[in-house]
């Protein structure tokens, strides 16, 4: 067993980690000024162009996507860089071209699209030009339960039409976010996990309309993108633009979520470093009653708890890259599940520790911390809340005892 780096996932380890040092963090200040100013809260500020322009230039591009249309990683490669890219959540990822959701829609259509829906959405994705999203939950149903989302894809003719309301489509108030993965129902008389399919709608489809942004415990959470509620309405589109076959849908998803959820992990291990590292540098700098923060006991106790925590959290998630590397996505299922139960939950406690050692200053605007925690307890709900993982992996659990 080897825990070492090999020679091409050190030599971009070192070239991610100056790039974050040189260009990212810097441009973390300026980020949230432009944020601030911009008129629109949902469009992203000149400098993430800048940061995406000088990242390409440096070939560190596409670094999350296997095969021959991005860098042709494995999962194992890639886990250590998506860390570093955690590091600075808001700003790193996109400017890879390695952001959620369009990792995963990238994802999606590379391996379900037709060659003409690869060449109209999968280019410019990969390009960096639009932006996706993937809208699956709606306000009116539980949709952690996939089976019951309630939208409608009906075939008319040469088309298909598309009603129903979906909401948390993260991306989509980016005006940049040209088109929509709608998940709904083409047969709702079908075998439960064949109802689905996917759709691709072009947002500027007449009938589409993007309602509102969702806050996020009271944040616009722009730097995402956003996470809208949409309308459809009679929404009109070519039968071709139906992703794979009718009944795919459901697959499809499962077959999406599984690296989005690793994604969401391994930069979920840098959000936890970041953390403890600003943990370290505020305690060894401030002094409270006679004695540096730093020589608190319970200080002391958090910071050893935040470093097995990580580690702990870290091996699971590079066990589970190998795994999909090796054994494929559905057999590393359990392993999947166990770090997406584990790693946000880690995650937000190590977080959680950072704020409260830098007292006020943690929950404000002066730190990332905020933000991180923020995305770290939304994980928690996101790609499927932790109660629905859990129920999944104790019943395959029980399949080995014959029970369900
Ligand atoms: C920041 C953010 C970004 C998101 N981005 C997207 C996106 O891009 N696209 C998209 O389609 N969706 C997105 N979502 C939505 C997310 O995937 C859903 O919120 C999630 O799947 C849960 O669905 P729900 O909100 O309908 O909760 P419900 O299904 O109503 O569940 C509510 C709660 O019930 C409990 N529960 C449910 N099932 C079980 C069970 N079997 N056992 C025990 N308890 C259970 C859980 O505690 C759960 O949190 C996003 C959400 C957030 C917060």
């Amino acid at each position: 067993m080897d825990f070492g780096f090999d020679q091409r996932t050190g030599e971009l380890h070192e070239a991610v980690n100056d790039f974050l040092i040189e260009q990212v963090y810097p441009a973390e200040a300026v980020f949230t000024a432009q944020v601030e100013q911009a008129e629109n809260p949902w469009t992203r500020p000149p400098v993430m162009e800048d940061l995406k322009a000088e990242a390409r230039r440096r070939g560190l591009w596409n670094l999350f996507l296997p095969g021959s249309h991005g860098a042709g990683l494995t999962n194992l490669q890639y886990a250590p860089l998506a860390e570093l890219l955690g590091h600075s959540p808001h700003l790193a990822p996109e400017a890879l071209n390695c952001a959620a959701p369009d990792t995963g829609n990238m994802e999606l259509l590379a391996e379900f699209g037709s060659p003409e829906q690869q060449a109209r959405w999968l280019s410019p994705l990969l390009d960096g030009t639009i932006r996706s999203a993937f809208c699956m939950t709606e306000p009116d149903v539980a949709s952690s339960d996939a089976t019951n989302i309630a939208t409608t894809i009906r075939r008319d003719g040469d088309s298909y039409v598309i009603d129903g309301r979906k909401w948390w489509s993260s991306g989509a108030m980016d005006p940049r976010c040209e088109i929509f993965i709608v998940m709904g129902k083409t047969d709702p008389s079908a075998e439960r996990h064949k109802q689905q399919s996917m759709i691709l709608v072009p947002r500027d489809t007449p009938g589409v309309t993007v309602k509102r942004g969702m806050t996020v415990f009271g944040f616009t959470d722009g730097t995402h993108g956003g996470h809208a509620e949409i309308s459809f309405e009679g929404v009109r589109v070519p039968a071709d633009n139906l992703i794979a076959a009718e009944g795919d849908g459901f697959g499809i998803a499962q077959a999406r979520l599984g690296p989005g959820r690793i994604h969401h992990c391994m930069r979920l291990i840098g959000m936890a470093e970041r953390a403890l590292e600003l943990l370290c540098g505020r305690v060894a700098s401030r002094a409270a009653f006679g004695k540096p923060l730093s020589e608190q006991g319970v200080v002391r106790d958090w910071i050893a708890e935040s470093r097995v925590r990580i580690e702990q959290a870290r091996l699971l998630v590079l066990k589970t890259a190998w795994l999909m590397d090796t054994v494929g996505n559905k057999g590393a299922h359990t392993e999947i599940q166990a770090i997406k139960i584990a790693t946000p939950s880690m995650a937000e406690w190590v977080i959680d520790k950072s704020i409260q050692a830098h007292g006020a200053a943690g929950v404000s605007q002066d730190t990332p911390l905020a933000a991180l925690w923020t995305s770290a307890r939304t994980l928690r709900l996101a790609d499927g809340p932790d109660e629905v993982h859990r129920a999944s992996l104790a019943r395959r659990e029980l399949r080995k005892w014959s029970l369900n």
